[in-house]
């Protein structure tokens, strides 16, 4: 039965394991072993639990079977000596012998049949007719009448005692006949019987509400605590059984049928499951010692099944409880895995949009940045055009209109007629024109590209050269010039004439720096590092405004006043410088006046690519 729940509820387990996966993945497998071992384990203790019940059951029972075969053995000891007694007595022999005071015997009978509270005392002849009996006076009475076809009968006539249950065939009541011999001189002459009545320790053991069966040697219940049981059969009677009763009229006229109980399963050693009316019983049953007879005991089972149902239902329920448990836990798991991984999906969504935006960003902060510099490259080449318009227009119209004046004055001094101070005036013009294509020259080499031949140039040489140059300038200037130069010629790759450009043009702009200054000393220095010549011009003049350092370089650049320069020439030395694959920088000194770097690759690190033609 058990069995059967337990089954059910394993299907009903795997079902819901199986709907819940879906899938026979891993963890199916794996979940699907775990619940296999719990649904095991709670096998095993509904097992345990119902034998231990059972054991339990089978203990009590016992105690309670041979209590009531004490009762029993009572019962029926308090009576097996009176036929002993009757057959001692030398009138009942005497009676049964020769058939003499039978009056005497009757009273005799009657008394101590009340003494001894029996049912019934009587005495039968050997030819098995009752010859005195304690009923005698009764309706019922026995005496007269055969009853030599008993059994208890025959066993006496067999010098036994007999014991025998049955139906009384004058009274119509049941009782156990137990009988004893009657010797005289040795003879059988009857029998002595004492019929007692069980109904009271039936009743005894109804009032108990126990379940207590006595069985004869055929299996006819013929005690049974429960009524509707009684004179039915453990199991069906055989013809032979069934003549042998008939023959003893032991239960008159009842139809002996076959009673409710089934067994369902033996447990040896006079223990059986059964069955009746829909209830389980432990049945224990002993033979009683010296009768044929057995006692059964009927406990019903439903402790035991309460007890094994109670364990099952709480292991399949916590077996099913555990499932659903982790089932909770996994779908959580999973709930909050997705949630995180929703998150992750969400900021790293919100990430790129910020990363777009500042890509966005930063390409509009580009393209504005592209824009301005368009426009300041716009601008400011308009504001180095204008620059240098008008310092052309300036530096032309000053001797435009002096040779117009001198050309007009020319006219008169012609017409006067005054040829010495025309020639003056022309001399003018002629220094004049000069000098405006001295301008236009300067204008001429910024648009000079450079010549792709190059010679090895010794740098003290080209020093020497722009010293000569600008001698009278540094005179005029009253400049006291510093030189540190090797002897050792350094020899770099350009031709002269660019070089000595470069440097008139830095020798210039010192010693315009310096005018004005209380100190005017100019330092030139030549060194040699590892691959470059480097030429240093140091003034003590008025330095450079922080503002300005970036641009120096730049065309027309000029801190000077309209005319006095055209602000070309550091962008003409910086173009010849990187011309030449070096470079030129400026830099305000510590202490007072500004220095400028020129550094030239010497011959021998010149790339091969410039090699040099000789
Ligand atoms: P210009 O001499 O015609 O102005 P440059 O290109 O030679 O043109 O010089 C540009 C500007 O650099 C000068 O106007 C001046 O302000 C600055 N400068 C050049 N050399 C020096 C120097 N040694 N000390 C201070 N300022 C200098």
């Amino acid at each position: 039965m058990i069995l059967r729940h337990f089954i059910v509820a394993a299907i009903l387990v795997g079902f819901v394991e199986m709907a819940y996966f879906k899938k026979q993945t891993v963890h199916y497998w794996i979940f699907a072993v775990v619940i296999s071992l719990f649904m095991g384990l709670v096998w095993q203790a509904t097992r345990l639990t119902h034998e231990l019940a059972l054991e339990s059951l089978i203990t009590t029972g016992g105690e309670r079977l041979t209590l009531y075969a004490g009762t029993l053995r009572g019962a029926l000891s308090r009576y097996a000596y009176l036929p002993y007694v009757l057959a001692q007595n030398e009138a009942v022999r005497e009676l049964l012998d020769r058939g003499v005071s039978a009056e005497r015997v009757n009273r005799y009978l009657e008394e101590l049949n009340r003494e001894a509270g029996s049912d019934a005392l009587y005495v039968m002849a050997a030819s098995g007719t009752t010859l005195a009996s304690s009923n005698w006076r009764e309706s019922f009475s026995f005496v007269g009448n055969n009853y030599g076809f008993r059994p208890y009968f025959f066993d006496a006539q067999q010098n036994r005692q007999g014991r025998f249950f049955a139906i009384g065939v004058t009274t119509g009541l049941p009782g156990l006949f137990m009988s004893h011999p009657v010797y005289r001189q040795e003879r059988f002459v009857g029998a002595a019987v004492v019929k007692v009545d069980l109904d009271p320790l039936q009743d005894d053991w109804s009032r108990g509400g126990e379940t207590v069966l006595v069985s004869d040697n055929n299996g006819v219940l013929f005690l049974a605590s429960r009524d509707e049981w009684k004179y039915r059969t453990l199991a069906p009677l055989s013809e032979v059984q069934r003549a042998s009763i008939h023959a003893g009229r032991q239960y008159v006229n009842q139809p002996l049928q076959l009673s409710p109980l089934q067994t369902i399963k033996i447990l040896g050693e006079g223990r059986r499951i059964v069955r009746a009316e829909g209830i389980s019983y432990l049945m224990l049953s002993r033979p009683l010692a010296g009768m044929d007879w057995e006692l059964h005991h009927l406990t019903p089972m439903t402790l035991v099944e309460e007890r094994t149902q109670a364990v099952a239902i709480i292991g399949i329920a916590s077996v099913l409880l555990a499932l659903v448990l982790v089932m909770y836990v996994r779908e959580r798991r999973q709930k909050q895995l997705s949630r995180r991984k929703a998150r992750d999906a969400e900021a790293m969504r919100e990430l790129n949009l910020r990363l777009q935006e500042e890509i966005d960003e930063r390409d509009r902060a580009e393209k504005a940045l592209l824009d301005a510099q368009t426009e300041l490259v716009q601008s400011s080449k308009l504001a180095a055009l204008g620059q240098m318009a008008t310092g052309i227009v300036h530096e032309l119209n000053q001797p435009i209109s002096a040779m117009r004046t001198y050309a007009a004055s020319g006219r008169l001094l012609l017409e006067r007629e005054e040829p010495d101070k025309v020639r003056e005036s022309f001399a003018s013009v002629e220094r004049l024109t000069d000098h405006m294509a001295s301008i236009t020259a300067q204008l001429k080499t910024f648009a000079y590209k450079a010549p792709k031949l190059r010679k090895p140039v010794v740098v003290q040489e080209c020093l020497d050269g722009a010293l000569a140059m600008t001698d009278p300038l540094l005179s005029e200037a009253e400049v006291s010039l510093r030189k540190q130069i090797p002897e050792e010629p350094v020899v770099i790759s350009g031709d002269r004439g660019r070089i000595e450009q470069v440097l008139v043009n830095l020798i210039r702009n010192a010693v315009d720096a310096m005018r004005g200054a209380s100190k005017r000393i100019l330092r030139i220095q030549v060194l040699v590092q590892e691959q470059e010549a480097e030429i240093v011009f140091e003034d003590s003049g008025s330095g450079i405004e922080e503002k300005n350092l970036a641009e120096l370089f730049n065309p027309f650049f000029t801190t000077k006043e309209v005319g006095k320069g055209l602000g070309l020439g550091l962008s003409i030395s910086y173009r010849i410088v990187t011309d030449l694959g070096g470079t030129i920088h400026a830099a305000n000194n510590h202490d007072r006046g500004a220095s400028f770097v020129v550094r030239l690759p010497l011959l021998n690190q010149t790339k091969k690519t410039d090699k040099v033609k000789e």
